[in-house]
């Protein structure tokens, strides 16, 4: 292998893969030292993260993304079942974040049409949103609470996307273990994106061609598959789920993504997309 500047070609090529990158999938966990934290990571790698901000720490974090517009986009975390959760949107959206997320826990499925208004005030600002799929932790065991994983899954995402053609679309954890289901809708659905963050990349460590037969579709010729010359792979995108302030979680996530991806064969270009062209594509266009 050729050796560039004291680099080899892949060690090179891998870090040109990170530069620019956006992370879908931040939480704040309400201490400014995590967000300074955060950007310090931030900065080494060109990138931006969706900073995933409850109502109650609104006004701190609008401040600090004024301040870092490079490098954080906000992401208001309501709840669908808040009966203010319409009010919320106009707020978050008066203060400039960008989107909505992570949803998580609603008391109907996400696509339940009381849920409509929601959607529908967030289309009409242009946000993002990210729902969690798939399975979800049970914090305190002994609590009774009123959470269903059958409310969450990917599937639920499809009717969304189709009523609301100008949303973008993210969703968390590749609906795990719904895999098949949430690339299939990914497929079908332009506006229909997922991350891999949560246990995925951890519980196909020895497995990871598996992608290749979730992701098939890349120059495939057939009537019935949406013509495109991206690689199949370019509907998922990055995203850490850097939680409780637990910031290595971040470069483990990239370190996981590339594996996966390398050892599916996804070119550069691709991963490049992957790893925050496609979303910096999306934010620039709304
Ligand atoms: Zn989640």
């Amino acid at each position: 292998m050729p050796v560039i500047l004291g680099l080899s070609a892949a060690a090179l090529q891998a870090q040109t893969a990170a530069r620019g990158m956006v992370d879908v999938h931040v939480h704040y966990n309400g201490q400014k030292s995590f967000l300074e934290q955060m950007l310090a990571r931030l900065d080494k790698h060109d990138g931006m993260a969706f900073l995933l901000t409850p109502p109650q720490n609104l006004d701190e974090v609008a401040a600090f993304l004024k301040e870092h517009p490079q490098r954080f986009t906000g992401f208001g975390s309501i709840r669908l079942d808040d009966p203010d959760a319409v009010a919320q949107v106009d707020r978050f959206q008066k203060a400039g974040f960008r989107g909505l997320g992570e949803m998580s826990g609603p008391l109907k499925n996400y696509d339940d049409k009381s849920y409509w208004p929601i959607y529908e005030r967030a289309q009409q600002y242009g946000m993002i949103l990210l729902f969690h799929t798939g399975i979800v932790m049970r914090p305190n065991p002994e609590t009774p609470s009123d959470i269903s994983v059958d409310r969450m899954r990917p599937t639920t995402l499809d009717n969304i996307a189709r009523q609301f053609p100008k949303l973008t679309i993210i969703g968390a954890h590749l609906g795990n273990p719904d895999y098949a289901w949430a690339a299939e809708i990914a497929r079908w659905n332009p506006n229909i994106y997922f991350d891999l963050s949560g246990s995925t990349l951890i519980k196909l460590q020895e497995n990871y061609q598996i992608f290749k037969s979730l992701f098939w579709w890349s120059s495939i010729v057939s009537p019935h598959t949406p013509k495109s010359s991206a690689s199949a792979f370019e509907k998922i995108v990055f995203g850490s789920d850097v939680f409780g302030g637990e910031i290595e979680e971040f470069d483990r996530e990239i370190d996981r993504y590339k594996k996966m991806l390398d050892s599916c064969g996804v070119s550069p270009q691709a991963q490049a997309n992957i790893f925050g062209g496609t979303m910096r594509k999306i934010l620039a266009k709304q």
